[in-house]
């Protein structure tokens, strides 16, 4: 019997680009975006539960951090160069703006801020954050960077009022 994974990541799955959508390109509109995340929140949400649906967005988050620096960012020595190219690549695909507002690499605490977030940029006021995918990313990122572990949590949110998502990474272990 196959018991290999139907659906496991790999860059493949993006796709030949050019061939597949000679017509349409890469770009599509925000609100399909937001329309598969939020759906699925729904429907996993109902099924297994607001706290499952966090820990879902956040791991995958967190493998498409990993990803986006093996496949995008590539191999990097160090950490001003990592921040240049993260707001580089996080800009030129209109994914957010991103500013490093305080990283101390000796406690391994940093913290960044990212404005006009593509998860939830002018959504209604929420009395949580939602921005959990994106504290899973940050931590794939860092993570596949430096070799050790993080905990982010996103601290403000659109969704909670602020203009800008701020999100603090701790190294962990
Ligand atoms: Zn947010």
């Amino acid at each position: 019997m196959d018991v290999s994974p139907k659906y496991e990541f790999s860059w493949n799955l993006i796709g030949d680009l050019q061939a597949g959508r000679p017509n349409l390109g890469r770009l599509t509109r925000l609100e399909v975006y937001r329309l598969m995340q939020f759906t699925l929140r729904d429907v996993i949400e109902k099924k297994y539960g607001s706290e499952a649906v966090d820990h879902i967005f956040h791991e995958a988050g967190k493998l498409a951090g990993k990803e986006f620096y093996n496949h995008v960012l590539g191999h990097i020595d160090d950490f001003n160069t990592l921040m240049m190219k993260l707001q580089d690549a996080l800009l030129e695909m209109s994914i957010g703006i991103l500013r490093l507002e305080k990283a101390d690499l000796e406690s391994g605490q940093i913290i960044l801020t990212i404005a006009e977030d593509l998860d939830c940029s002018g959504l209604p006021e929420l009395s949580h954050e939602v921005c959990t995918y994106d504290e899973g990313f940050i931590a794939g990122v860092l993570e596949q960077f430096s070799g050790f572990q993080f905990e982010v949590k996103e601290i403000d949110c659109w969704c909670t009022g602020d203009r800008t998502c701020r999100f603090k990474a701790q190294r962990v272990g």
